[in-house]
């Protein structure tokens, strides 16, 4: 076990400070502290991060686009069990440490919750002890920040690297790697008639790993997550850099070819859930997959594993489709670099790669045209159409219609479908909770399923509770602790125990407490902030997450409004109504208008409501700037009602409904995505459930028969609010106002807003009441805390390595890891 020792700390950081910046501590700013910090903690791990533990056992390689890690230095210190010490030794050297931690960026190399999964997944796969990394992009700019601008949302560029640096990273410019884009694939012959496969005037760009270390909880277990920035290639790859290979290349030409280079690496896609087809992130997911194949081929032959061996030793696993190229890049280093056979290299492939789906939506799967591919990837086409052409002759062998193989193809009508190659390389394809997999297997995959139902399984999706329930929720974590010792921290399972307390008043008023401590907190930040003041008394009513129209943030703020009409026909009649605070908190990706619109109605519904006298502070809208993992933070712990209110089955799993159950929440839902799991842990009694059922609206999409004309006619109070959006009662909403009511109206409300809203309002109807009766409603929340163990993503992770990574391998093996 790593330990720290106070004094020994302090002597370290002062001679750090002293190092790095030839100041002493009395000089330095925040930063420099923070920087010094970091440094002294990766001296302090450096031996457990030396790697050695790679190869001795099965390693992991995690590929995702996206990492949305958070902040690093609260939950490093938390797994280390160093906090205390390095707090009280900063303090007797005059620094606060939550000072520094709030000086601490915030990487958002993610959008959402596939980011975010990707990185409780690293934080779990180093808590449980396996040699398990990720490979990613380091992005110059992460995720937009968000401001809002009279109402709308700005967008402005995420400078998250302080001075160019990361005080977590370290860079490693002796393992630098070389991507190629365009040129030409030629076959030459040598002297014994071998044909080779000979890639020229490609353009090269250099890959230059930056590792951050992701620190097990209290196990040793140090592991890597690596994130490439890409550059043009310097001097000791000169003599493959563009314009050192053509002498008469010109510094205009040299000044391009940086410029291509540098872009790779330069900004995140802003889209969730949504696919844009552009060239440059084909080229950001080649530049990253290539990488990454590259660097643990690297590793493998200084290991000495040969590639017969791979199957043993590694396993890839593709987060969504992004990474889908790791199959035909490794199949290119097995063929053109290690000079394997097709049928050789097609067999170690496909027994080495795993695949999760993230969503059905349509909009979201990537389909790449042939002729980008073509151009861009030369050789990832040759591979690709290669992987196609067999699989598709093998279908026609089984005798299936045409219909079926169009459908089934790899590549069909120009474009290359990245979910079917992923399946077809895959051994596992996995979905993200039980309704999201059922609907892979009977309906968007069903060809696929029916062909190779081996191949599919779920694995319901989880949250490092590490960081969203004891570094964010200390108080009720403590309070856990006290009342069922600390087995829960290293096996979550053990909250059931809490179900002890549920008759107990004494703990659940303390449950109470905690929840209203956490409130004071967030009225206190928002009221810093936003410049609102709150009612720590009311129901914290909480949606956060990305603006998307399927997520249905539209049918919330219109019930906000339903509420505000009562209110104002209520005129002086007191009503009897739980006073309520709406949080919103949500990004719109910069394209999507109709987003944008929501987000523009909220912010004027919020400004209406809350400087109405006549509504008495009964109802207050805050729409918090900027929602990210650090707000989030804030927000969950403070939280009575979770909105989880997707259209059914659009929703592939949520995270964010685990995490708000986790600190004892009750969820308000649709029974869509993990709602369903949360519901069979909790029980319908102890969550609020409402609206169309999977199999309603997969037969109205089917089948069509919904109208929202009619249910706008048919429904006065609904008909009202719907009106609102352009009749100039909501002040400040212009245009937005009638391109949200066109999307209900005119192009029949896709998500079912207006059907779903009834159901919806009587729900928060049922919440009003309950809450009036705390023992009830604390109760509820003991509850949810007690069954919310499952959720935790040490649990995901398990369940990956004995039926993914490690299924068939040596049981001693696999019993050691887990
Ligand atoms: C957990 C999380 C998400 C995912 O939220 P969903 O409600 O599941 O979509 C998105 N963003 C951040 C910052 C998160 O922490």
């Amino acid at each position: 076990m790593l330990t720290i020792n106070k004094k020994r700390f302090k002597e370290h950081f002062r001679r750090k400070m002293h190092n790095l910046y030839t100041q002493s501590i009395e000089e330095a700013n925040n930063e420099e502290i923070l920087n010094v910090l970091c440094c002294v903690i990766k001296d302090m791990i450096s031996r457990d991060w030396e790697g050695s533990r790679l190869y001795q056992e099965k390693a992991v390689f995690y590929f995702s686009i996206e990492f949305l890690l958070g902040r690093q230095l609260k939950s490093n210190l938390l797994n280390l069990g160093f906090e205390d010490t390095v707090r009280q030794g900063l303090k007797e050297l005059g620094i606060d440490l939550d000072d520094i931690m709030e000086a601490e960026p915030d990487p958002a190399l993610g959008n959402g919750g596939l980011g975010r999964l990707a990185a409780c997944f690293l934080d779990s796969m180093a808590s449980v002890g396996i040699s398990g990394h990720g490979y990613g992009i380091r992005y110059k700019y992460g995720l937009f920040e968000q401001k809002f601008v009279n109402n709308s949302q700005v967008e402005v560029p995420d400078n998250w690297l302080i001075n160019g640096a990361y005080p977590w990273e370290t860079v490693r410019p002796n393992r630098a790697v070389l991507v190629k884009y365009e040129g030409n694939i030629e076959m030459e012959e040598d002297e014994e008639g071998n044909v080779r496969v000979i890639h020229k005037d490609y353009i090269p760009v250099m890959a230059m790993p930056y590792d951050i270390p992701i620190i097990g909880y209290r196990n040793e277990c140090i592991n890597t997550l690596r994130i490439w920035k890409s550059e043009v290639p310097s001097r000791d790859f000169g003599k493959l850099s563009l314009y050192a290979r053509n002498e008469s290349a010109s510094y205009e030409e040299a000044l391009k070819h940086k410029y291509y280079a540098d872009e790779i690496s330069q900004t995140l896609y802003p889209n969730d859930s949504n696919y844009a087809g552009k060239l440059l992130r084909l080229k950001q997911e080649y530049f990253f997959v290539s990488s990454g194949m590259q660097d643990i081929f690297r590793k493998c032959r200084r290991y000495k594993i040969k590639p017969q061996e791979l199957p043993d030793k590694i396993a890839i696993h593709i987060n969504d489709t992004h990474p889908a190229l790791c199959i035909p890049e490794m199949m290119r280093i097995l063929l053109d670099e290690e000079g394997l056979s097709w049928d050789e290299a097609w067999d170690i492939t496909t027994k080495v790669m795993s695949y999760t789906n993230h969503t059905i939506l349509s909009e979201a799967l990537e389909r790449w045209s042939e002729d980008i591919m073509k151009e861009l990837l030369p050789r990832m086409y040759m591979i690709i159409a290669e992987i196609n052409s067999r699989y598709v002759d093998y279908l026609r062998g089984k005798g299936y219609s045409e219909e079926k193989v169009k459908r089934m193809a790899i590549m069909y009508d120009g474009e290359i479908r990245m979910a079917n190659l992923c399946i077809v390389a895959s051994y596992s394809v996995n979905g993200v909770a039980k309704l999201h997999t059922k609907l892979l297997e009977e309906e968007v995959l069903k060809d696929f399923y029916d062909e190779e139902p081996y191949k599919f399984n779920n694995k319901t999706n989880g949250i490092a509770h590490r960081r969203w329930l004891i570094s964010s929720n200390p108080e009720l974590s403590n309070l856990i602790t006290e009342l069922i010792g600390n087995k829960w921290i290293k096996d979550t399972r053990n909250l059931k125990k809490l179900e002890k307390f549920v008759d107990d008043e004494k703990v659940l008023n303390r449950l109470e407490k905690i929840k209203f401590n956490n409130k004071v907190k967030l009225a206190k930040y928002i009221e810093e902030t936003k410049g609102i003041k709150i009612n720590p008394n009311s129901i914290f009513d909480v949606q956060v997450k990305r603006l998307h129209a399927y997520k249905r943030q539209l049918m919330n703020v219109l019930h906000i409004l339903y509420l505000y009409h009562e209110i104002l026909d209520s005129e002086d009649m007191e009503i009897d109504m739980e006073p309520r605070t709406f949080i919103f908190g949500a990004k719109a990706a910069p394209g999507y208008y109709l987003a944008k619109c929501i987000i523009k109605l909220i912010n004027c519904v919020a400004d209406l409501v809350n400087n109405d006298p006549r509504v008495k502070d009964k109802i207050k809208v805050v729409f918090i700037e900027n929602y990210g993992v650090s707000l989030a933070e804030k927000i969950i712990p403070a939280a009575n009602v979770s909105e989880q209110i997707s259209t059914t089955t659009k929703e592939a799993s949520g995270t964010s409904n685990m995490k708000f159950m986790m600190n004892g929440a009750l969820t308000l839902a649709t029974l869509d995505g993990a709602n369903v799991e949360i519901c069979e842990q909790v029980g319908k009694e102890n969550m609020f459930l409402f609206g169309l059922s999977a199999k309603q609206v997969l037969d109205y999409n089917k089948y069509g028969g919904y109208s929202a004309k009619d249910l706008y006619h048919s429904n006065k109070s609904l008909a009202r609010v719907v009106d609102d959006l352009v009749n100039g009662f909501i002040p400040g909403l212009g245009k937005e106002g009638r391109e949200i009511y066109d999307a209900l109206i005119t192009y029949n409300d896709e998500y079912f807003v207006l059907r779903d809203i009834d159901e919806y309002e009587e729900a928060q109807q049922r919440i009003s009441k309950i809450y009036k009766d705390k023992l009830k409603w604390n109760k509820m929340s003991l509850i949810n805390i007690a069954n919310s163990g499952i959720f935790s993503s040490d649990r995901t992770i398990n369940e990956y390595i004995e039926d993914i990574w490690f299924r068939g391998c040596d049981e001693n093996v696999q019993n050691n890891i887990i």
